[in-house]
């Protein structure tokens, strides 16, 4: 961390609790299941898993959970990310999209974001492991939502409309930062526009398709370049948003420039909903996909 740079308050962490959290999470043991939740330590998992946004994060709305597919050791090196790296990483389990869909399908959470690692190793990029997870796990449960986090597939369209027309219901895709601080944030083989055009295919794939992306603050962007991103959001369809700060998950990783206070993001969220997004979840703890089954629903309804 920037040594002038303090990590204020409003960033404490809160322990979770709640019914719904503590039956999840009893559950999660016999069923071999790697959320992201967990094992980022991340500190909205009782909001997000209970469904609600009270002290406790006790809430009646729908459950939200965030699963990663495809390992854990990524083809690129972000400088805001924490996830081992590799130019060889082990070959996916090729049984891995039934049953993680079997795992899901009998858990009890009615919202999950399935996401990965980049595969550049694969010719694909890992889209048809995405594909079939949601195509078994719609097959065993209709009723639940499926977010598909997914990388740029190196601009891959065809990858792309794989995964967007798989039967998900939000496809997402994050820009991260905005456009001067591409090079400097994200891997190199990642970008501006290729992230943008993949955004737009995915909205283009059929009527209806809600896509979403998310910005991390506090690397130095001006308010006008975030301005600007939310508006190249905006002109290539994306229906929500969200926006959340950057935290240096070690020292080796991106310092933060700047810790934005809860009301600059209370002004994201108004300013975004302005310009016409859908739904716009913005807050110093918030991440791609807090309480997203909630905010989906909430869109949806508006
Ligand atoms: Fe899980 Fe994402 Fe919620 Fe964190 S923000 S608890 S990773 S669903
Ligand atoms: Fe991390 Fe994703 Fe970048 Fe890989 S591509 S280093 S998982 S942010």
């Amino acid at each position: 961390r920037d040594p002038n740079v303090k990590k204020p308050a409003w960033l404490r962490q809160r322990a979770p609790q709640g019914e719904r959290y503590t039956e999840l999470k009893g559950s999660l043991s016999t069923l071999k299941l790697n959320t992201v939740c967990e094992e980022a330590q991340c500190p909205n998992i009782g909001e997000c898993w209970n469904g609600g946004g009270g002290a406790g994060g006790e809430g009646d709305g729908i459950g939200t959970a965030t699963i990663m597919l495809l390992g854990d050791t990524c083809t690129r090196g972000c400088r805001f990310c924490a996830v081992a790296t590799s130019k060889n990483p082990a070959p996916p389990d090729p049984l891995e999209p039934e049953h993680t869909a079997e795992a899901i399908a009998s858990w009890g959470v009615g919202y999950v974001v399935l996401t990965s690692v980049d595969r550049d190793d694969m010719p694909d990029g890992g889209s048809d492991h995405f594909a079939r997870t949601v195509k078994t796990l719609k097959a065993l449960k209709p009723e639940i939502l499926v977010e598909c986090l997914v990388s740029d597939f190196r601009g891959d369209l065809s990858a792309v409309a794989h995964v967007a027309d798989s039967g998900l219901d939000v496809f997402a895709h994050n820009i991260e930062t905005v456009k001067r601080l591409q090079r400097i944030v994200r891997d190199p083989r990642a970008g501006y526009e290729q992230s943008m055009s993949v955004l737009k295919h995915a909205k283009g794939v059929k009527e209806g398709m809600v896509t979403k992306s998310s910005i991390m603050l506090g690397l130095g962007e001006s308010d006008d370049e975030i301005k600007q991103t939310m508006q190249d959001l905006r002109d290539v369809g994306v229906d929500i948003v969200t926006l959340g700060q950057y935290l240096q998950p070690t020292p080796l990783h991106l310092t933060v420039k700047e810790y934005v206070t809860p009301e600059k993001f209370d002004f994201w969220k108004q300013y975004g909903e302005e310009i016409g997004f859908r739904y716009v979840a913005s807050g110093p703890l918030v991440r791609s996909s807090y309480r997203a089954g909630e905010f989906f629903v909430e869109s949806m309804i508006k």
